[in-house]
């Protein structure tokens, strides 16, 4: 997608670090962090928001969810624990619309507003 900043980030037209990367997915870290680890996990395919999964992504969708484990475990959070969130559209705060997860861990995260 045009003017995408992930996009341009899973395709390597804006440099950035990638924690993580295969075939469908990339992960890097938030420019403004929240918590010691923040880290985003999107798919490479130019997807909105949550809302616009469809059956067809159901292996990517797992995927996702898997790689995410993975990386808060590459992170050393998985016996402290950690937050996996994803926001959707214009009441949850989404500013970028390209589907991501923000992997939060590393402090005591309070409850969710
Ligand atoms: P949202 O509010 O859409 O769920 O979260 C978007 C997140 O992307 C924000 O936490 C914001 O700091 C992060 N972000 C926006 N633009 C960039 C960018 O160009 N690079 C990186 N690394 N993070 C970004
Ligand atoms: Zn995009």
């Amino acid at each position: 997608m045009e003017n995408c900043i992930f996009c341009k980030i899973a395709s390597g037209e804006i440099q950035s670090e990638l924690v993580y990367e295969d075939d469908l997915v990339v992960a890097f870290h938030d420019q403004v962090p929240l918590a010691p680890v923040h880290i985003l996990i999107i798919p490479r395919q130019h997807i909105p928001t949550f809302d616009d999964l469809e059956d067809r992504h159901k292996d990517l969708a797992g995927h996702l969810l898997l790689v995410s484990q993975k990386i808060a475990r590459q992170n050393n959070l998985q016996d402290k624990g950690y937050r996996l969130t994803m926001n959707c559209g214009r009441d949850a705060g989404q500013e970028v619309d390209h589907l991501h997860f923000h992997l939060l861990g590393g402090r005591a995260l309070g409850r969710l507003g």
